[in-house]
């Protein structure tokens, strides 16, 4: 039979007349039978998500021992979404045993996690479905991992005859026994890893957008809507700022080729975006899928003659990063020449000196040079491989908008193509390639 996981985020949980729309769209399909919930996000611009809220309770907890000022707003949100709802709920005894239990675990993650984990309590009981807490049956491993199987194998079990059932997002249980959180944004992992276990005929993802754009709606006027994304392309554009689905979302799926379903809340006919795994997506025929980046890099530029032939040398000045525990972004490279891209929010100004020295005393380079405020923006299509002069294409119309690249990567995929350009170019960049491929 077919099995549908639907993930609704948390504008679709924002106030009590969003969820009974959200129980129209879940009781209009027998499918619908798994629904994950994150925690109520903004109902306007200026408005506070109920997960910052609760961040905003725990930094007070750190500072005076009680979170009982912060906490006043969270208790706010869901009293009126009770009463919106016009449910029997007892949602203050539940209020006032989630304010003690904060305060008495003192974490950060346990807190965070209580947006999501009151939602599905009060969806469950709009839905008359099964409530099962994600701490037992979402489960990492001692480095944070996720323990699929033995995750996979927890939920299958507790769904097991529920006719239908309500899962809090974005937490689970660590190794240590306590809630633990994903990243930011990681109900649509839980929602990916429920629909592994169950195998999923569909994983919707319910949003407050019709599907992916092809660029930044902020940045472009209007662009064009993606139909159809192969899981591939949407980690690359994901990944690199395309904010629809976190970008770890498609890990659980992949082995059991899962397609998953962006759907609008808020306009339920709209046919959203599919993602697809290669063995069901055959590319649209266009070029390029779309183009994503981010700002807020910084490279280190490395220079020695014959570098090319020094055995290690890329090894040793990699171990000084590993050494300061720093990730790497990207890694372009000459015959006598490297780049190093990193996240500019990683390197405080004591770090980035650290490593130069450490680079240095390491390998001796003839010139190194720090390169701050690079943007990154990538071109992503799986047309863009089979066609010759893509990347003309592509450098022609950045030229054209007279833009300086910096720093230029084609992924060995030959997915995406990505450069850097000066942080106050970047807008100006994305609308040039927008324009040459979509226009
Ligand atoms: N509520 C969490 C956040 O705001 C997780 C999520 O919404 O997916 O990041």
């Amino acid at each position: 039979m077919s099995v549908k996981v639907c993930k609704f985020g948390g504008t679709s949980m924002a106030d009590g007349n969003v969820i009974n729309g959200v129980k129209k769209i879940i009781e209009s399909d027998a499918e619908r039978k798994y629904v994950v919930v994150s925690a109520p996000g903004k109902r306007y611009s200026g408005d506070t998500k109920v997960t910052d809220l609760l961040y905003a309770s725990y930094a007070e907890l750190q500072k005076s021992g009680t979170c009982k000022k912060s906490f006043t707003a969270v208790r706010a949100r869901y009293v009126s979404l009770v009463k919106e709802l016009n449910i029997p709920f007892d949602i203050d005894a539940l209020l006032d045993e989630t304010e003690a239990m904060i305060e008495r675990e003192k974490s950060e993650d346990f807190t965070a996690s209580r947006g999501e984990y009151l939602c599905a309590r009060i969806v469950a009981e709009v839905l008359d479905a099964e409530f099962i807490d994600a701490k037992d049956v979402i489960f990492f491993n001692e480095d944070g991992s996720l323990d699929g199987e033995k995750s996979y194998k927890a939920i299958s079990f507790a769904v097991s005859g529920a006719e239908r059932a309500v899962i809090p997002g974005f937490y689970g249980r660590g190794a240590d026994g306590k809630v633990k959180t994903f990243t930011r944004g990681g109900s649509d992992i839980s929602g990916s890893i429920v629909a592994r276990a169950v195998n999923a005929t569909v994983y919707e993802n319910w949003t407050d957008v019709s599907g992916f754009l092809a660029c930044d709606p902020r940045i472009v006027d209007s662009p064009v809507k993606i139909k159809t994304i192969s899981y591939k392309e949407l980690r690359e554009l994901s990944y690199m700022g395309a904010n629809v689905l976190h970008s770890d979302s498609i890990f659980p799926l992949r082995k059991a080729n899962i397609p998953i379903q962006i759907k609008n809340t808020f306009s339920p006919q709209d046919a959203g975006t599919s993602i697809l795994p290669s063995t069901r997506y055959t590319p649209s025929g266009s070029l390029v899928t779309g183009v994503a980046g981010k700002k807020n890099f910084t490279v280190l530029f490395i220079e020695k003659s014959h570098m090319n032939a020094e055995v290690g040398f890329i090894c040793k000045v990699l171990g000084v990063f590993v050494e300061e525990n720093i990730p790497i972004e990207h890694i372009p490279s000459g015959i006598d020449t490297m780049s190093i891209v990193v996240e500019s929010g990683r390197l405080s100004k004591e770090k980035l000196e650290v490593i130069i020295e450490k680079i240095k005393a390491a390998v001796a380079p003839d010139i190194i040079r720090v390169i701050e405020d690079i943007a990154l923006i990538a071109t992503v299509g799986h047309g863009m491989s089979s066609s010759v002069g893509t990347s003309a294409r592509l450098f022609n119309a950045i030229a054209n908008a007279n833009i300086n690249i910096k720093m230029i990567d084609q992924g060995s995929s030959e997915l995406n193509i990505i450069v850097g350009v000066q942080n106050e170019d970047y807008e100006k960049c994305i609308r040039a390639i927008y324009s040459e491929f979509f226009n």
